[in-house]
């Protein structure tokens, strides 16, 4: 047995046994987890931490929670392949809280994301003067005439849409509880000197040869010769805004409903990263928003926001910070719903515990980071009644001061002590000295990884030798030497969000640093405030967000490596580079190139199937005939990046271009990176080091980094470290907020805002050199900072 048989326990029922795990690079790991333990998996990125604990563990528990459902159930869930795992023994229920941006969903907010959301509503029902009816009656999801309900599945969870009946919802019927008004520019929907014979529409999907077209062409309600514009008011009425009328086209009977109301259904209330890219651009192009004139933006109908305790209706009190709404809802003091108060405290402490004190409840989740994003889901855990459960976490203090570590610290403490198991994905020091058990994964990433290479207590992993080991006590080191800088970004009179009329100078041709606990600013400030116009450097955000682009974009077509790759493969075997191309003429026929194929499960959700065609590899199966240095382009693109740099630097597959690409993604520490792989599966810190690479390629301008040091090992920052400063002494400007204390100890220059977060903080608290703070020490940063290099 490896070292992964480390923990002995008599009792088979306290650990959860893998045997054989294969998924990705894991070498056929067998291993125990304590159960009802604090679990923290270590090592560097891609050694296959998230391959062993979301893609076997959770997997598998998540897979076998779905086979116990009823098969019309079963019906409504995508059904997920078995992990390459030979067996798993002990699995209890996963849940996965993981980074995921939780969508833009217009009608959720932070509100109705925790239970928060739907006390408040109880609360204005039983105390709200006027009393205007049920809950329901002050919800933005209920519309004023009864909704149906329905199963729903996103992103493979299972949800019950719950029925809701109401005769009068809290739903402004104006904008229909989004809050905003969409107005559509007519000129992009349709050629107007055209008649519909012409094929006027400009509206993706909507051709005179599809069923769209076709519906108004035969209605029977337009003239298909005359043109748009010499329409008569009542036709123009019956194109744009005629209610759902059932008519019937070339023998079929169907529903015509006017162009807006059906756009604003199928395209505008959805999430708009859902849609395909082509609609998206449509979407941005047709549609401006605006402050929705009906509920000045509260998404409620008029009744509820006559409804007040206190003052206050609904609306202002969800806009209110949570430290604030937690103050409001001690001081109601009511004996009559005093549980509803409890429950309602409940939630909201444990928002300010989690370090969300500064959020406020009508906060559209699609603004959160990706850190903020998994704390509010967790929200929702602390205080569920459910024990033996098995918690999955990635990276929770991604986001979080060193400040706030230690409370995040004690909540994990708290999941385990009411009899879970939990299971953490962790970098944090402060984080893997709390653990009852770590496994180390290595030794390095991609096809060096994929072993555990200690399992045991913390005290074994100090002396392990592992890479995690040696760097478990880490310190932050001050840089003798500090540059000096070549100008500055001017910010004056910053007031975006809670920031205070802040009068900044981020200086340029150095490292700058961004520092303060979560919500004091630091991103309102380095991505909402930054100075634009003639003479001023143009900023690069370099940041987390999803990368926007298909199910088929990948590594390698996002850093432009493809089209080396592409024109050497045609030159080798004598044919157009395109073939090469799995967006165009080289597709799989079956998959278009996707490698997956859309099932359908109704209900507008659909599950992703690897294409049986091409077996996932998108080409064209007379494509994959042609080889370069005996690989065929799927091959190729199969190869992390470290294996692609060996391929391409010489022999018959020789191609500089390539290898130039290659070499910046092995330079952000992305060599174990599969080329081909779906940027979809990527993580928030992947991404962002995929767009330092691509931007690498264009040195000097001014960068601004989103905390870049999240995903990376500790042994990974130095490599980090050197690469920021090859960056900046090759003319480039570094604005980066960052937690990470090696980083601020590194910089050449700190601003730190503060001191609290929302409206405590938005203040420049410190400037200066991090030598200057450390002897200062006059903030919390520098608190931490001076303990870190002392
Ligand atoms: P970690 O969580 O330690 O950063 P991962 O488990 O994400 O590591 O990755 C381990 C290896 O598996 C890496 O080489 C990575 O490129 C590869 N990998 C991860 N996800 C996929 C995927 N969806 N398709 C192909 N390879 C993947
Ligand atoms: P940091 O980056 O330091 O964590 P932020 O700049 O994200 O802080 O947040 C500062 C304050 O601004 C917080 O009170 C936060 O709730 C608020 N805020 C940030 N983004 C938004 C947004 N999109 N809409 C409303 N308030 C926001
Ligand atoms: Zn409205
Ligand atoms: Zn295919």
């Amino acid at each position: 047995d490896g070292p992964g048989a480390d923990v002995r326990t008599a009792d088979r029922h306290d650990v959860i046994r893998v045997h054989g795990a294969r998924e990705n690079n894991l070498r056929d790991v067998s291993l125990e987890i304590p159960k009802r333990r604090l679990t923290v998996f270590t090592g560097v990125s891609g050694s296959g931490k998230s391959s062993l604990v979301f893609g076997t563990v959770a997997a598998e528990s998540q897979r076998l929670v779905d086979e116990t459902y009823s098969a019309f159930v079963q019906g409504f869930t995508p059904s997920r392949n078995r992990p390459d795992v030979d067996l798993l023994e002990g699995l209890t229920a996963a849940i996965v809280v993981d980074q995921e941006r939780m969508g833009s969903d217009p009608r959720s907010t932070v509100g109705t994301a925790t239970d928060a959301g739907a006390l408040l509503r109880v609360l204005f029902s039983r105390l709200g003067q006027p009393h205007v009816g049920p809950p329901g009656a002050y919800s933005f999801n209920v519309p004023s005439v009864r909704a149906t309900g329905a199963m729903t599945v996103e992103r493979g969870e299972r949800r019950a849409v719950r029925q809701e009946y109401s005769r009068t919802g809290g739903m402004c019927p104006r904008c229909e509880g989004r809050g905003a008004v969409s107005d559509v520019d007519l000129t992009a929907l349709f050629d107007d000197a055209k008649s519909l014979d012409d094929d006027p529409f400009t509206i993706p999907g909507y051709s005179m040869q599809g069923w769209y077209g076709r519906i108004y062409k035969g209605s029977g309600f337009l003239d298909p010769a005359k043109p748009i514009r010499d329409y008569t008011s009542h036709e123009r009425h019956d194109l744009l805004h005629k209610e759902p009328t059932k008519v019937e086209v070339e023998g079929v009977n169907l529903t015509y409903e006017g162009l807006i109301p059906k756009i604003t259904r199928s395209m505008l209330s959805k999430d708009v990263e859902s849609l395909q890219p082509h609609v998206r651009a449509f979407v941005e192009r047709a549609v401006t928003f605006a402050t929705c004139p009906g509920c000045d933006g509260t998404r409620l109908a008029a009744p509820a926001r006559s409804s007040r305790i206190g003052g206050k209706n609904i609306a202002d009190v969800s806009a209110l910070q949570v430290t604030d709404l937690v103050a409001w809802v001690r001081d109601l003091d009511e004996p009559s719903v005093a549980p509803l108060l409890t429950a309602l405290r409940g939630t909201l402490e444990a928002l300010v515990e989690i370090g969300l004190g500064y959020l406020s409840l009508d906060r559209p989740p699609g603004t959160l980071s990706g850190g903020e994003a998994q704390r509010v889901k967790m929200v929702r855990h602390l205080s569920s009644p459910l024990s033996d459960v098995t918690y999955v976490f990635d990276e929770p203090t991604a986001g979080l001061h060193p400040h706030d570590v230690r409370r995040m610290d004690d909540l994990l403490l708290r999941l385990r002590d009411k009899g879970n198991t939990v299971l953490v994905v962790e970098h944090e020091q402060e984080v893997v000295v709390v653990a009852d058990h770590v496994v180390d994964l290595g030794p390095g990433a991609g096809s060096a990884g994929g072993q555990v290479v200690y399992a045991g207590d913390v005290a074994g992993l100090r002396t392990s030798g592992t890479l995690t080991g040696r760097h478990l006590d880490d310190r932050a080191r001050l840089k003798d030497v500090v540059r000096a800088r070549t100008g500055a970004l001017e910010v004056r009179g910053a007031s975006l969000h809670n920031l205070r009329g802040v009068d900044v100078d981020l200086p340029l041709g150095v490292l700058c640093v961004v520092t303060g606990v979560a919500g004091s600013g630091k991103s309102s400030l380095v991505h909402g405030c930054l100075p634009t116009g003639p003479g001023v450097p143009e900023v690069v955000a370099v940041d987390q967000t999803p990368i926007r682009g298909s199910r088929r974009s990948s590594p390698a077509t996002y850093t432009g490596l493809l089209e080396p790759v592409r024109k050497a493969f045609a030159k080798a075997n004598g044919v157009k580079p395109a073939l090469f191309s799995s967006n165009s003429e080289g597709a799989c026929p079956t998959c278009g190139g996707a490698g997956v194929v859309e099932v359908s499960l109704g209900m507008m959700t659909s599950v992703a199937v690897t294409c049986e065609e091409c077996d996932g590899r998108r080409f064209d199966a007379s494509v994959l005939e042609h080889h370069l240095g005996g690989k065929d382009v799927a091959e190729v693109l199969a190869m992390p990046v470290d294996e692609a740099l060996a391929f391409f630097a010489d022999g018959e597959a020789r191609t500089p271009a390539a290898v130039r690409v290659l070499r910046r993604m092995a330079d952000v520490g992305l060599g174990y990176l599969v080329l081909g792989q779906p940027m979809t599966t990527l993580s928030g810190g992947e991404r962002q080091r995929l767009r330092l690479a691509a931007h690498m390629a264009t040195p000097g301008g001014v960068y601004v980094l989103d905390e870049p040091t999240t995903g990376l090992h500790p042994a990974d920052v130095d490599a980090l470290l050197a690469l920021l400063d090859r960056l900046v002494d090759g003319g480039t400007s570094l604005v980066v907020v960052e937690h990470h204390l090696a980083v601020m100890a590194h910089a050449d220059w700190l601003v730190d805002l503060g001191p609290g977060a929302g409206h405590d903080g938005g203040r420049v608290v410190f400037e200066g050199t991090p030598a200057d703070l450390v002897a200062a020490r006059s903030t919390l940063t520098g608190e931490h900072l001076a303990a870190a290099v002392g």
